[in-house]
């Protein structure tokens, strides 16, 4: 079976950037006088910025209406229950209600889906798979999530939730399981368990592909996973309020963006869109009927990366999570994330402890990073040190070695030390 080429939706994923854009443009304007005239809260927001559904003639006067970040969704759920003047249709075209930690409720609308289902097919996932899902089905919505996409997928689900490795093995091998939807870290903990129980699973289970989401996928556990089964293993963003958002395809290097959604990377203090290429905030606008999220603030960092990719899906990708917002710092003018300094330091194994530190003199920041040391390292590595660093973080730095255990033992990797008046 090839589970490596071929998409999903042809017609949504291979089309050109050009009709993306203007199928965009199209669902913005429909999405927004929907939600305008149906959603209090949205008319609310615009109307108090003086902003009608007609100022909003394409993505470009998208940033008009301003983020609502997640935080505030909360609260506006907790002033107005249950959906924060949010819900866009009758309770009786609700097919679902999920509530999250926040508390925060999502309302699912009648045959309304989360869109997995590109990603799992890039993944591997084909029809006539037999699929565990490992998310929980209480509460919260990844569970009845990926139930739904794989479903769409016309793939068979074991509603498995999470729990007892034993129990998970003995379904894999009952039913010849070839799909795993999950996080990798607990497909793995499967695997060290069968390799305990005396099995090998290469060929004592026929897993084919695996999806995570919703914990980082380090190459490390990646080619763990991988190598132990035997399988294609990939990933995939998305939140609770959103579903799908990205994916990554068989050639990885990021991760397709969804065409379900239009998912804009802002500057997280002023709601604009980032410069192409630049690290910020995941906003989204939802095209959904009964919940229609507009400039939602994830809270979450990344950036976009606008390449093409060999495997004819158009969409730009995601650069994966680089953070949470609320850990960015603004330097030079550029927003650094101790994420990107943790990412640009993994190329360099011999400095197991560092810390980038920010100082401002004169009016002026500067960055440098100190790296513990027993002996002073070559010029050559100090040059490559500092070029990784301006790929990441897009700004100069310097590098300072000092002995070691001379750095505090806390774990910061980035340390803020300007002071403001
Ligand atoms: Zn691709």
């Amino acid at each position: 079976m090839d589970r490596t080429s071929g998409l999903f939706s042809p017609a949504l994923e291979a089309v050109s950037r050009d009709e993306m854009r203007s199928r965009f443009d199209a669902q913005i304007k429909k999405t927004l006088r929907h939600a305008y005239e149906n959603a209090p809260a949205v008319k609310a927001l615009m109307d108090s910025r003086n902003i009608s559904p007609s100022d909003i003639k394409s993505l470009d006067d998208l940033h008009l209406i301003p983020v609502t970040p997640k935080a505030e969704l909360v609260r506006m759920q907790a002033e107005n229950p249950p959906f924060g003047g949010l819900l866009a249709v009758p309770l009786s075209k609700i097919r679902r209600i999920f509530r999250s930690p926040g508390p925060i409720s999502d309302p699912q609308g009648i045959d309304e889906g989360w869109g997995w289902e590109e990603g799992l097919f890039a993944c591997g996932f084909r029809p006539g798979d037999v699929a565990v899902n490992t998310f929980s089905y209480h509460m919260t919505p990844a569970g009845m999530m990926f139930d739904d996409s794989l479903g769409r997928l016309e793939c068979a689900v074991i509603p498995t939730g999470i729990g007892d490795r034993e129990a998970q093995i003995e379904i894999l091998r009952s039913y010849s399981v070839t799909g795993y939807v999950g996080m990798a870290s607990f497909l793995l903990q499967i695997g060290q368990k069968a390799i305990e129980m005396g099995l090998d699973p290469q060929k004592d289970l026929c897993l084919k592909a695996a999806f995570s989401t919703a914990e980082p996928l380090p190459d490390s556990l990646r080619n763990s996973v991988q190598d132990m089964f035997g399988l294609i293993l990939r990933q995939g963003y998305g939140t609770a309020d959103c579903g799908c958002l990205a994916y990554e395809c068989n050639l990885r290097g990021g991760m397709h963006l969804t065409t379900r959604a239009y998912v804009e990377i802002v500057d997280p203090l002023t709601g604009k869109p980032m410069p192409n290429g630049e690290t910020g905030e995941v906003v989204v606008t939802l095209f959904n009927e009964a919940y229609p999220l507009i400039r939602f603030g994830t809270g979450d960092l990344s950036a976009i990366d606008e390449s093409s990719c060999g495997c004819k899906r158009t969409s730009p990708k995601l650069r994966g999570w680089l953070g949470r917002a609320d850990q960015l710092v603004k330097v030079k003018g550029m927003f650094i994330h101790p994420g990107l300094v943790q990412k640009a330091m993994a190329e360099f194994p011999d400095f197991q402890k560092f810390r980038a530190v920010v100082t401002r003199e004169d009016n002026r920041d500067y960055l440098t990073l100190k790296i513990e040391t027993a002996a002073p390292p070559e010029k050559s590595v100090v040059e490559a040190l500092k070029k990784r660093l301006r790929d990441h973080l897009k700004i100069g730095c310097e590098v300072f070695a000092c002995a070691p255990d001379s750095l505090p033992s806390d774990s910061k990797i980035l340390d803020d030390q300007r002071q403001w008046d």
